[in-house]
């Protein structure tokens, strides 16, 4: 048994597939103390861990004021997370021992914490995972998009919050990478290679054990029995960029009345009763269990963060993706590049065009196919059984 040290942030889509690894690794007999904000407190004690808890308010006060309008800012957010985690880290583990420390690919500041701490570490890969080269070639393309007078600043401070980083923590920094992407020497991505654009430029410390889908492990209330004959439509924007009325809205003038089924999770900011009158047929939650309802759904229609869509995929519903920020545009282009569904844009979305898009991914059985595709590929990859193998010939390669 080896007891590890499990660094995460506070964000439903880099939390769940990490609950099957979790219990998983329990349940081959390790340890494991998982460090996230108390949101998630309930949901992780289920499996197993040992949950303690950084301050999340902190940790986003932090986070945002880096700025929240370029990349570039959001690295330098992150490094300012440093000062949040790591102390309160150090200081709840003081005296304990850990054989290896398994981190988030973004949030936690992971890495630091792995050097500080000297541990053997692993990368939890909660999107598609970008080598140095492409993520160098990206930041430069979008600096250069940037009017020199914001980019000077944004790079003066980096340089200032690394030079920060290393009297403090003594960890030297040495690129944008290091903070934004955590590599380590094993790093798990929870894609299949085939799904990661450019899966051949990763070298074998990257392992692709597909989408890590187990139950939540947690309650909600929702009535399954009362959608499983009607195939719903499910719409989501996920937990993060889903304050979007005029969407939801949009979405009744499209669908309500008609003959579908609707499910629509519109997130715990918004207000249920600032949406109006809602059509008969539409069902509306702030938050459902997602991936039992897409057990029973015939359509997606999401803003295709990584683990939405791959849940879809997972299930075999075929997808319409409306992209919101972040990596979602790269998901939405690898979805349509595999034919599993459309991809449409926010701006200027009409319900014609919402609807029109649901009758053609419901009727042409090409999406059928591809959808059938990728539901097998991501079944045969693994998921967090695969991953824990990963890990165990990590430790057994690291003497663990
Ligand atoms: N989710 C859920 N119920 C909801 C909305 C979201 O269970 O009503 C879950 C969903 O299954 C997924 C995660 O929240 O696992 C969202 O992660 P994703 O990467 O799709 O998007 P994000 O919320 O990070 O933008």
């Amino acid at each position: 048994m080896a007891r590890v040290l499990f660094i995460n942030g506070g964000s439903e889509g880099h939390i769940n597939p990490t609950i099957g690894v979790v219990q998983e690794l329990i349940s081959r007999g390790e340890e494991v103390v998982y460090f996230s904000s108390e949101a998630f407190r309930e949901r992780m004690e289920k499996t197993g861990a040992s949950v303690r808890t950084f301050d999340d308010q902190k940790f986003i006060k932090a986070f945002i004021s880096g700025g929240r309008d370029y990349l570039l800012e959001r690295i330098n957010g992150l490094l300012l997370t440093a000062d949040i985690v790591i102390p309160s880290v150090l200081e709840q583990i003081k005296d304990e021992h850990f054989d290896y420390i398994i981190h988030d690919s973004m949030f936690g500041c992971g890495r630091l914490l792995a050097q500080i701490l000297k541990l053997p570490a692993i990368n939890s890969c909660t999107s598609f995972a970008q080598t140095k080269e492409s993520f160098d070639q990206m930041l430069e393309q979008l600096s250069l998009k940037i009017p020199t007078e914001i980019v000077k600043p944004i790079h003066d401070n980096f340089q200032s919050l690394t030079v920060m980083v290393k009297d403090k923590y003594g960890v030297e920094i040495h690129s944008a990478y290091e903070v934004f992407c955590n590599p380590a020497p094993l790093t798990l991505v929870y894609t299949t290679r085939e799904f990661q654009p450019s899966g051949e430029a990763f070298d074998q410390s990257y392992k692709f054990v597909g989408p890590s889908i187990s139950s939540r492990l947690t309650q909600e209330n929702f009535d399954l029995p009362a959608i499983k004959e009607k195939s719903p439509i499910y719409i989501s924007l996920g937990t993060v960029f889903n304050q979007a009325i005029d969407f939801y809205k949009l979405c009744f003038e499209a669908f309500g009345n008609t003959d579908h089924a609707i499910v629509m999770s519109v997130g715990n900011r918004t207000q249920i009763s600032d949406l109006g009158e809602i059509p008969a047929n539409f069902i509306v939650k702030n938050y459902v269990p997602q991936t039992d309802v897409l057990q029973f759904a015939k359509l997606f229609i999401t803003h295709g963060g990584m683990n939405s869509a791959q849940e879809g995929l997972y299930y075999g519903v075929p997808l319409i993706v409306i992209p919101q920020s972040a990596d979602q545009p790269i998901i939405a282009d690898q979805v349509a590049h595999i034919g599993a569904g459309i991809e449409l844009q926010m701006e200027n979305l009409t319900a014609n065009q919402l609807r029109e898009a649901a009758d053609r991914v419901l009727s042409i059985s090409s999406f059928k196919k591809a959808v059938a595709n990728s539901k097998e590929s991501f079944r045969k990859s693994g998921g967090y059984h695969q991953a824990v193998d990963d890990i165990f010939e990590f430790k057994k390669q690291n003497h663990i």
